[in-house]
């Protein structure tokens, strides 16, 4: 079935150009001498208006063509005498493919809370919002793959099921073929994985880091973009249970080479999203009022602003606000004063470095200070946290002594440790979620509307 899509048709069409399209009507208004029935096709943001005259084949199809049916429209393309609209089509064949029964679709009106969308995620997709939402994100996706290709980094694949359970970026899920009815329990009664699968306790991977860190140690500047898993109880916007994390690691780079990375990187896909995305952008910003297209165009063109920890909390500790959670060295930020950060203070994204080391990962390369370690986040109004990233500790002695300090098993990290042992050097990288990049971009709210099934706890319809 060769059809053509209303984003073509809209770019490049001609007047009179004999034209098929398929898409889900949006609308039908009836009148004697004539009706419009406006479909939509997924392809862009735009829909095509068709004209459909009495007395003809196409007419008596009508009754058919409910909101939310999917048909083909055969016809004539024209310039359009309406408002809003350059072309629309002179239909003279229409073919339904599917109806959908107006008693019982969902998707009837306009205007839908995201709450209610969210129930009927398999059918979301074909509202304009949710249009939106996920034409940006493969535009997004695509882009993260260009930034980095081009400047040669190697997308490598890491594993999805690990056994490291020392990366300490949150809760696991776990990963096992035992039938549960009969699981036997080991010394000390905890569950004995060496009857599992994999002979160990295996996990759904929090991080490709690790394996990252690997892979950056022969092929020098790489990237991971893969799912990630987090079995953490927390119930925010901002959380995911399964999202999709992008990490660079970069051989014989330091702190300000990681930083400098993390800041072309976002705004190179600020850049490409107010490009290549404008009638999305358009919608939501009308749509929602969330986001701003030309903050983001400036954005894409700002110095991001830089602060120690150590100054931070010194300007939140003079900030006359109360926050919930009191401000002391020490303390890991939390989302409210990250927020202050940003929205009050910085006005704009910010990057927060040299973490205490108590609440940081034992990966993390120790500064001279012996407090603190060369760990950097980008903080992003709105949704605090974006990006998380450090210069990675490279003296054997420094990383094998915090690993003990931290109670961490040693001996079953030798690979990690190999990487310190033989041609260790300076390497640094960050992780990006990817849904919160979404979320920052489309200025959705919840970031369960930027995935198209979203995880979370107690969370699994599809
Ligand atoms: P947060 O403090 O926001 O929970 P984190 O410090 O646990 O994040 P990292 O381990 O540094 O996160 O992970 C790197 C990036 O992955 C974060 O900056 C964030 O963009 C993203 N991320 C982390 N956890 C989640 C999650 N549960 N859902 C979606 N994205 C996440
Ligand atoms: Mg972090």
């Amino acid at each position: 079935m060769r059809r053509q899509k209303i984003s073509q048709l809209l770019s490049s069409g001609t007047a009179g150009q004999a034209i098929t399209i398929c898409g889900w009507v949006r609308s039908r208004r009836e009148s004697k001498n004539f009706a419009f029935v406006v479909l939509n096709d997924g392809s862009c943001q735009d829909t095509m208006q068709c004209v459909v005259d009495a007395g003809t084949a196409a007419f008596d199809m009508l009754a058919k063509c409910q909101t939310g049916a999917a048909i083909r429209v055969e016809g004539v393309l024209k310039e359009s005498q309406g408002k809003g609209q350059k072309w629309e089509v002179q239909a003279l064949a229409i073919e339904v493919f599917g109806e959908a029964d107006p008693e019982t679709y969902p998707l009837q009106k306009k205007g839908h809370t995201l709450e209610f969308l969210r129930d009927i995620a398999h059918l979301r997709p074909r509202t304009n919002t949710f249009g939106a939402v996920f034409r940006m994100r493969s535009a997004l996706a695509w882009h993260v793959h260009d930034f980095f290709q081009r400047r040669g980094f190697r997308w490598v694949h890491t594993p999805i099921i690990t056994s490291s359970d020392c990366e300490g970026a949150g809760e696991m899920f776990t990963v096992t073929s035992m039938d549960l009815a009969k699981v036997k329990a080991g010394p000390g009664g905890a569950v004995d994985f060496s009857q599992d699968f994999f002979k160990k306790h295996a996990h759904l991977t929090v991080s490709g880091q690790l394996e990252g860190e690997f892979m950056a140690m022969g092929l020098g500047d790489i990237y991971t973009f893969g799912p990630t898993f987090r079995a953490e109880n927390s119930n925010t916007t901002r959380h995911l249970s399964e999202f999709w994390m992008i990490e660079p690691e970069m051989a014989f780079a330091t702190l300000q080479d990681d930083m400098a990375l993390a800041e072309d990187f976002l705004k190179h896909l600020f850049a490409a999203a107010v490009r290549d995305c404008r009638p999305e952008l358009e919608f939501l910003e009308k749509q929602y009022q969330t986001i701003k297209i030309d903050d983001l165009a400036r954005l894409s063109e700002t110095k991001f602003a830089h602060v120690t920890y150590t100054d931070a909390v010194a300007e939140l500790k003079k900030a006359p606000v109360k926050f919930e959670f009191p401000v002391e060295w020490g303390i890991d930020l939390q989302s409210e004063h990250e927020r202050y950060l940003t929205d009050v203070i910085f006005k704009g994204p910010v990057i927060v470095t040299d973490y205490p080391k108590k609440i940081k990962a034992f990966y993390m390369k120790q500064n001279p200070d012996g407090k603190t370690v060369a760990a950097m986040d980008v903080l992003a109004p709105r949704i605090g946290e974006i990006i998380g990233g450090s210069q990675r500790e490279d003296r054997l002695d420094v990383l094998e002594a915090r690993m003990r300090e931290m109670n961490l098993p040693v001996e079953e990290m030798g690979w990690y440790l190999d990487l310190r042992r033989y041609g260790s050097c300076p390497h640094a990288g960050f992780g990006l979620g990817f849904e919160r990049l979404v979320q920052y971009v489309s200025g959705m709210g919840n970031i369960r509307d930027v995935i198209p099934c979203p995880r979370a706890p107690g969370l699994i319809s599809h």
